[in-house]
């Protein structure tokens, strides 16, 4: 959460827990987000409550992959700024 949040739903590169993060499918770095609606009842049985009931998707902006994410480990960077010094 925070300031780094600034780029959601605008083309930004994305850490996942500190590490940069590329497209698993074809590997450019630029993404955008949109959150997803969890409606699958019994999440509390897989221990994924704390969630909320939705995820993020992060949508590869050259070929169109989603990568679903739940929790908090997923930041977005403007392009212009690039990555934290601390991103590996
Ligand atoms: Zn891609």
């Amino acid at each position: 959460m925070g300031t780094s949040k600034r780029g959601k739903n605008r083309v930004a590169l994305v850490t996942v827990a500190g590490r940069r993060f590329s497209c698993l499918v074809c590997g450019q770095r630029e993404f955008t987000s949109r959150e997803i609606l969890l409606n699958t009842p019994g999440l509390e049985l897989l221990d994924l409550a704390w969630a909320n009931r939705s995820s993020l998707g992060v949508i590869c902006m050259a070929c169109g992959y989603v990568h679903e994410f739940v929790g908090n480990a997923v930041e977005f960077w403007t392009t212009a700024g690039g990555y934290p010094e601390n991103a590996t």
